[in-house]
């Protein structure tokens, strides 16, 4: 795959206006088929009013025949240059069989997610958490923040789906991890039913 960097378009652009780009960054013929998907999109505000999106985009050509460091050189240009995908692996799990289920304490999202890692190994993990389920949850932290009285066990830190439940939700893109494990994380999400746009929508 190539990857090209810095591509700047107004808010208000067409696909076929990011289309068009990649098409003059890569110096392709317009007939060139091709595929893209959008790495990182951030919004850059700093000649307001004008704003812009700019993005990296990886992108796949259909004809194999043009190679793409030929296409990369050709290009000449520090934005555009040769991707390999990052896949993070879950680490290997031994093979002596376990005599009881694997228990995980605190359904936060590291418990969560290792138990969603090992029941895709086989794996059948009890999940145990000291707080209440969310929908209580719920109940308990409205009425900590309009009485001060405070649950320890059920609020905003304890209970099913951990701190941060009551956040304003927004995801930690961990941009510059070299595993690609945060990338796992956000994939899972938009396998359950999230936006896919979380897989490049910059912070
Ligand atoms: C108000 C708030 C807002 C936040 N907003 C964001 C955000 O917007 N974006 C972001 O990326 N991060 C946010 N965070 C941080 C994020 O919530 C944490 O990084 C994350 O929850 C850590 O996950 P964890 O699974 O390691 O631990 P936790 O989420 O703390 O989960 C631990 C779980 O274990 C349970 N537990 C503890 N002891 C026991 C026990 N003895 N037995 C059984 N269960 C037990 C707890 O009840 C809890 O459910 C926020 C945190 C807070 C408090």
């Amino acid at each position: 795959m190539i990857k090209i960097n810095q591509i700047k378009l107004p808010v208000t652009h067409s696909d076929e206006a990011l289309k068009k780009k990649i098409i003059k960054m890569l110096k392709l013929n317009a007939k060139t088929g091709f595929t893209y998907r959008i790495l990182k999109k951030s919004l850059d505000a700093r000649k307001k009013p004008e704003l812009f999106y700019t993005y990296s985009v990886a992108v796949e050509l259909d004809d194999t025949k043009n190679s793409e460091e030929a296409i990369v050189k050709r290009a000449n240009s520090s934005s555009v240059l040769i991707y390999k995908e990052k896949e993070y692996r879950i680490p290997a799990h031994g093979n002596i069989s376990l005599d009881r289920r694997p228990v995980i304490a605190g359904a936060g999202p590291a418990g969560l997610f290792c138990a969603y890692i090992l029941s895709e190994a086989g794996f059948r993990p009890i999940v145990i958490e000291r707080g209440s389920r969310v929908e209580k949850r719920t109940c308990d932290v409205q009425k900590f923040w309009e009485s001060g009285i405070l649950n320890p066990k059920s609020n905003v830190q304890f209970g099913e789906g951990g701190a941060g439940t009551f956040s304003d939700g927004k995801l930690n893109t961990s941009v510059k991890d070299p595993s690609g494990r945060n990338r796992l994380v956000l994939e899972t999400f938009v396998r359950f039913g999230a936006d896919p746009s979380i897989l490049y929508d910059n912070k």
